[in-house]
This record gives structure tokens, C-alpha cells and sequence, in this order.
């Protein structure tokens, strides 16, 4: 500023202070590859580094370890606890395996109770097990949680770079693969994929690539189970239990396959076939002047939330001209109780095409009583988990008794699974229980094998 002579007397500094603006774009830039939870590198900042490390490991002859880290049955945890107890949880176990490992190593939280630690320049696959261990040790000590000591376990899949694959794609799908292997062997433990791929991947990998022929090129069959009447032990209706005739490992049971046909999303087409099998064997049956009441068919989760059942079931009716009051569609307590207001509704129109549903494997899911209530069911299946026991244990035939008593009151018919011995039919009809299925009267058979079990039934109430 100048005076009034013109001199220069003064200067103006204008100033603002920007750091509170860059503070926020460090923190803008901090989020976009951090996770704002535990401030560990996120899924982005993970892969970069994977992807340098790739390079640099190619470049100077090197490995690179990948270990992907789950904490066994946080879900449970989070569920009962609450979620700002499972945020504190995952916050301590971060900051535990972060106390742990190397500083040029990587420790990414991937999202969930996933993370995954990125361990540089190593010579081999054996320089990644005491990492491991020390990973598995972390969790010795249980966690303090509102006040509450916590004990977790980690289950750790393990990928390396270049004997496992060759981006940061293939090693991370191929240490969640080896994951499955250590949660399946017990969890709290690590595997290898190398040993996940001998043991367990390959038959899966093989399995899977194998069920798309199967459901073309008519390796299915359906098999059924007779379920009886308590008071008489006639068979009144049946339970069609798929199985896989495999051209080389021979007759699979379900639980073989089920899970890899959910996994590769074949559910829908093996339900759909089964159902169709089912209607026309039964129409056949009925026309040969068997006196039968009902087809079960089991309906899978992904069925009901995705398919079109209702369509499905219209049609499998109609093409083998079975009436709707001759099928009954089972869906499991878990799925039952899983799903939206929509499933709701496709319930209700499966009910209205005058069809019968019923609630299967009962006791062993979490029912809501409310949701119970409001499912239009006619039928609880007992589990066979409650059945196996009775009458010896005074907890499971308490539970039998209460589940009884439970359907009676809401108006449902009751069915137990796995009766196996004659002390068990009697004690459940004495429960109340009206129909019962197990290997005492039969196992699951093909068709022809059930007919003759129908014909010797005509024989003896005839004569
Ligand atoms: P589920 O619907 O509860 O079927 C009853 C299972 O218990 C059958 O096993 C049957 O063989 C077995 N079982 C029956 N009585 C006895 C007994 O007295 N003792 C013992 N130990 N077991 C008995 P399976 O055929 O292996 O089927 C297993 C599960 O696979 C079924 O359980 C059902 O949930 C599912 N499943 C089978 N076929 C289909 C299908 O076509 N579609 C769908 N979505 N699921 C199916
Ligand atoms: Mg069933
Ligand atoms: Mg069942």
C-alpha cells in the first residue's frame, strides 16, 4: 500500500488456511483404497500391490504367497451380538495379525470377516507355514468384547504365485478354494490349494463339469420313499429323492451333488426334472388303481426365490394330467423361514393351484413361530435328527412331543422322518404323530422296486 506521497508504506498478505481441504482429500484418497473400518489396504490397493509384487517375483525368479483369511462363524457372532460388537471384533483381529506380520508384507481386508495377507519375496511354499501358524496363533488369546472375553479361530487358504497361477486373479479364487479345504477339515487350520486341488477341488471341478451331461443326457434318477400311515403301515404316498447314476463312480446320493449343483446353479433343472418324473409316475400308479394320497417332491431354495414354480408345477400337472391334490412340494425350515414377501406370495398361488406344502427337516432351522403362523403349510416333517434318538433321550423325545403338539395346534398334519424301529412308530403314534418315513418300512427304491411293494400291499388288505 502506498501513502499519500506515493511511498510505499504497508503490504496486505491475503491467506487461507487449506489444510483442513487436504486433510479431507488425503482422506478421500485414503478411503478409495482403504477400508474405512479397520484402515487396512482394501480389495484395489490389495490387487496393485499384488499385481507389483507379480512382476517384481517374475522379474528376480521369486514366489508370492497369498493367504486368505476367515474368521470361523463371525456370522453367528455378529447375529447374536450385534453389529457394533462385530465391527469391534473385526477392529481387535486387524489390529492383532497386523501386530504379527512383516512390515513389507500386506494385510488387506477384503470385505465381511474376509481378509487376506500378501506375503513378498519368498523362496517356497514351506517359508508360508510358520506365517500360517503365526496367523492361526493370533487368535490364541480370546478378544475383549464388551467387557465379555471372545474366543474366535481363523481359517487360512493359501495360493502361491507362479505354482498355483499366474495373475492376482487365479491366486486369490485359488487360496478362497483352499479355504473351503481348511473350513471342511474342522476349520481353526490352513491348507494349501495344491491340496485342496488333489483332495477336494478336483472331484468337485469334475463333478461339476460332468452334472451339466448329467441332467442332459438323463443320468438322473428319481427314487422314492414310502410314507405310511402309523395306525395301519399302509403306504399312502411316497417322497421322490433324486440320485445321479454316474457312468463311472456309479449310484450318487444327494448330498454328493447338491451342493456343487447349487453352487453351479443346476438346482432349478434338477428340481424341474424331478418334479416332472414324479407327476408321471404317480398319474401311472393312480391309473393302475393304487391307493395312493400324495407325491412329495422336494423344492430347493433357489427354485421358490428364482425359478418359475408356479408355472413349472402348472405345467407338470397338466402335462401328465395328475390332479394338483395328489402333490405335495417340501421345503426345508431354513429356506422356509429365509424368504421375502414375494416367496410368500408364490407359496400362496402354489396353494391355490391346490397343491399341499410342507415344511421339511423341521427343528433343525430357526422358526420364526410368527412366520410359522403365517406360511400356508399342511404339513411339519419332524427331522430325522429327533427321531434317531427316541425313545432313550428324554431331549429328543421331549422335542418330538413339543413339535407335535405344535402342528397339531396350527391345524398341520405331521410326518416322521427316519423311523427306523418299531419302539419308535409306536412311541410317535402315541405322540399324536400320523404318518411316519424311514428305512423301517423302506429305503429310498426305483420305481419298479416300490410297485411290488404296492402290489404285496392290494394282496395282504385284500385278503
Ligand atoms: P429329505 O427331503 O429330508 O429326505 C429324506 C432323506 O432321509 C433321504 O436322503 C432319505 O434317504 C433319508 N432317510 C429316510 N429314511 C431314513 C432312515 O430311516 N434312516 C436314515 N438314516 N435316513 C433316512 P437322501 O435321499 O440322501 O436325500 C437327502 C436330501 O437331499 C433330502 O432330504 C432332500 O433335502 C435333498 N433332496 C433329495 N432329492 C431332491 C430333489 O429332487 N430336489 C431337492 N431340492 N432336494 C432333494
Ligand atoms: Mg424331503
Ligand atoms: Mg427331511
Amino acid at each position: 500500500m502506498h501513502d499519500a506521497e506515493g511511498k510505499l508504506s504497508h503490504y496486505v498478505a491475503v491467506f487461507a488456511d487449506i489444510s483442513k481441504i487436504k486433510r479431507s482429500e488425503q482422506e478421500i484418497d485414503f478411503l478409495a483404497h482403504n477400508d474405512p473400518l479397520t484402515r487396512l489396504p482394501n480389495r484395489l490397493l490389495l490387487n496393485e500391490r499384488l499385481e507389483n509384487a507379480i512382476q517384481r517375483a517374475k522379474r528376480q525368479d521369486e514366489k508370492v504367497g497369498l493367504i486368505f483369511i476367515d474368521l470361523d462363524r463371525f456370522k453367528a457372532v455378529n447375529d447374536s451380538l450385534g453389529h457394533s460388537a462385530g465391527d469391534d471384533l473385526l477392529r481387535a483381529a486387524a489390529q492383532r495379525m497386523l501386530a504379527r506380520s512383516r512390515e513389507q508384507d500386506t494385510l488387506a481386508r477384503l470385505g465381511g470377516d474376509e481378509f487376506v495377507l500378501l506375503v513378498d519375496d519368498i523362496q517356497s511354499a514351506d517359508a508360508l507355514i510358520p506365517v500360517a501358524k503365526r496367523l492361526l496363533a493370533c487368535f490364541d488369546k480370546p478378544f475383549d468384547i464388551d467387557q465379555q472375553p471372545l474366543h474366535l479361530t481363523v481359517s487360512l487358504g493359501i495360493s502361491l504365485y507362479p505354482d498355483d497361477g499366474n495373475d492376482a486373479r487365479a491366486l486369490l479364487t485359488h487360496a478362497d478354494t483352499a479355504l473351503t479345504l481348511a473350513k471342511d477339515s474342522g476349520r481353526n487350520t490352513y491348507a494349501f490349494y495344491t491340496q485342496a486341488l488333489t483332495l477336494h477341488a478336483r472331484e468337485r471341478i469334475a463333478l461339476e463339469s460332468s452334472l451339466h451331461q448329467a441332467i442332459s443326457g438323463r443320468q438322473l434318477r428319481v427314487y422314492y420313499q414310502p410314507q405310511v400311515e402309523l395306525g395301519s403301515g399302509n403306504i399312502i404316498g411316497l417322497e421322490a429323492l433324486v440320485r445321479w447314476q454316474h457312468p463311472e463312480l456309479g449310484l450318487l446320493t444327494p448330498d454328493r451333488f447338491l451342493p456343487i449343483a447349487v453352487t453351479a446353479g443346476l438346482m432349478i433343472n434338477i428340481d424341474e426334472y424331478v418334479l416332472n418324473q414324479a407327476c408321471q409316475q404317480m398319474q401311472r400308479w393312480l391309473d393302475a388303481g393304487f391307493e395312493l394320497q400324495r407325491m412329495a417332491v422336494n423344492m430347493s431354495g433357489s427354485w421358490l426365490e428364482r425359478g418359475q414354480v408356479v408355472d413349472n408345477v402348472k405345467q407338470a400337472l397338466a402335462r401328465n394330467g395328475l390332479n394338483a391334490r395328489f402333490l405335495e412340494l417340501e421345503l426345508t425350515e431354513t429356506e422356509a423361514m429365509r424368504h421375502s414377501e414375494s416367496n410368500l406370495q408364490r407359496l400362496d398361488s402354489l396353494r391355490q393351484l391346490g397343491i399341499a406344502l410342507a415344511v421339511d427337516d423341521f427343528g433343525t432351522g430357526y422358526s420364526s413361530l410368527m412366520r410359522l403362523k403365517r406360511l400356508p403349510v399342511n404339513r411339519l416333517k419332524i427331522d430325522r435328527g429327533f427321531v434317531s434318538e427316541l425313545p432313550h433321550d428324554q431331549n429328543d423325545t421331549a422335542i418330538a412331543r413339543a413339535i407335535i403338539a405344535l402342528g397339531q395346534s396350527l391345524n398341520m398334519e405331521l410326518t416322521a422322518e427316519g423311523v427306523e424301529t418299531h419302539e419308535q412308530a409306536a412311541l410317535l403314534m402315541d405322540m399324536g404323530c400320523s404318518n411316519a418315513q424311514g428305512y423301517l418300512y423302506s429305503r429310498p427304491l426305483p420305481a419298479a422296486e416300490i410297485e411290488q411293494l404296492l402290489r404285496q400291499q392290494v394282496c395282504s388288505t385284500s385278503r
